[in-house]
């Protein structure tokens, strides 16, 4: 029995229970969200993971990826990067490795972290089709569903899988064109089978077969976004608008009628001035699923600085209705990213997230307790509050005040000490 089953039939869960606790919402509210499809709570029957609830109602959570590629190849290395996630804040991980032995990778990931871990089946099906037959134009259908069986019995949580990829959206695509390609691995993958193949995606296909291995595994679907743009000027296109219809259609079958917990992916890259109609869609168009938006970077121009660019977009996200953010790193289209970059981009999408939940969910609090420890130069209570407070000590301790009170910014003539001294502002 899946939980969303047990959600309609309006048993309240241990799960239900323990996320409501950490977002301070009566049980009875996850229960509804989860019955009406509107929060999920990942989980494996596989291993036991730090559970938290994604969706309406709940603090925006965020995704930091993972995984080796085929010019680097260090899973010590791989799973480093995971604890450093965990550590800096992150809710989710995703293993995205696309290279070495998958198995093993995912395994020695799931066995270091506590955090529900997601993955993209159809990387290892394309990537052993490349490996064995010599073109990921051979995978077979088979294939595909064998390697999504395998990841969830490793224990993922979450799985994106590019559902809203089929032969329309596929023409839609090529008759519309792109500024700047396709930047999804997934989509590239499928889209070449297809062509090549002249099918249709099994994935889309098959999509009940598909819903009883997640059901029997109790994976959540998480809807890949295979045509998001990777450009700002493609962003909102025919061939995106395609892929949300389709996948909100199968979001809305998959929970339904195999009461599957299930998320909606969304772009990309996306203007500031597009955002709020991308989030309105994807909440409208599926029903108001769980929105796990990737990035959204606002502009092209900033490669080195994408951690900035995708949390402007990803604050702005939040705040309209976003539930979900996968970071970006600063390493973002350039390499694969190091310990630092995961370090940086999970910090930046948690500063991100507040900002998004301080207009969607009104959650000022800790902005207000900052204001007042830093008028009363209370310097324990600033890094104990400060998203990453080390990083803030460092800082200030790097370049120490003669002024115990106060900073090297202003020295002598900080601000607050002189009118903390002449006359008092509390409130
Ligand atoms: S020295 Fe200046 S910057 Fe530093 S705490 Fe005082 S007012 Fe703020």
């Amino acid at each position: 029995m899946s939980i969303v089953t047990d959600a309609k039939n309006g048993k309240v869960t241990e799960e239900m229970k323990i996320v409501a606790e950490f977002e301070d919402l009566d049980p009875e509210f996850i229960r509804r969200g989860i019955a009406s499809g509107r929060i999920v709570i990942p989980t494996s029957p596989y291993r036991k993971v730090k559970l938290g609830a994604i969706g309406e109602g709940c603090r925006t959570k965020i995704n930091a990826s993972i995984g080796s590629s085929s010019d680097i190849v260090d899973i010590d290395m791989e799973v480093k990067k995971a604890i450093a996630a965990e550590e800096a804040g992150a809710d989710t991980l995703m293993e995205l490795g696309t290279g070495g032995d998958f198995l093993e990778m995912r395994k020695a990931v799931c066995d270091a972290i506590s955090l529900p871990v997601g993955s993209v089946p159809l990387y290892q099906a394309f990537i052993e089709a490349a490996r064995k037959h010599g073109s990921i134009v051979h995978m077979t259908e088979d294939d595909l569903f064998n390697a999504t069986e395998e990841q969830a019995k490793a224990g993922t949580c979450f799985m994106a899988i590019h559902t809203g990829i089929n032969k329309i959206t596929l023409e839609r695509l090529q008759r519309h064109g792109r500024y700047g390609g396709l930047c999804s691995r997934g989509g590239a993958f499928m889209s070449t089978w297809m062509l090549h193949n002249e099918k249709e995606n099994p994935l889309y296909e098959q999509f009940d077969y598909l819903c009883e291995i997640l059901k029997e595994h109790e994976v959540v679907l998480s809807t890949g976004n295979g045509m998001r743009a990777g450009a700002v000027h493609d962003a909102t296109d025919r061939a995106q608008i395609q892929e949300l219809i389709i996948n909100s259609e199968c979001a809305e079958r998959a929970h339904s009628e195999y009461d599957l917990q299930v998320i909606v992916e969304g772009p990309g890259h996306v203007p500031l001035d597009q955002i709020k109609t991308n989030v309105q869609l994807m909440k409208i168009m599926s029903n108001y699923k769980p929105f796990y938006m990737l990035g959204p970077l606002v502009t092209d121009i900033a490669p080195g600085y994408d951690h900035i660019t995708t949390a402007i977009g990803a604050a702005v996200s939040a705040s309209y209705g976003c539930d979900f953010l996968c970071y970006v790193t600063p390493a973002e289209h350039l390499a694969l990213p190091n310990i630092d970059d995961v370090i940086t981009g999970v910090k930046t999408s948690m500063i991100a997230a507040h900002i998004g939940d301080m207009i969607r969910l009104g959650k000022r609090d800790e902005d207000l307790a900052m204001a007042r420890a830093r008028r009363d130069l209370d310097w324990e209570k600033m890094y104990e509050i400060a998203i990453d407070g080390k990083h803030a000590k460092a800082v200030r301790d790097s370049r120490a005040p003669g002024d115990e009170d106060a900073c090297t910014m202003c020295g002598d003539f900080c601000a607050l000490k002189i009118v903390n001294q002449h006359y008092d502002l509390a409130k």
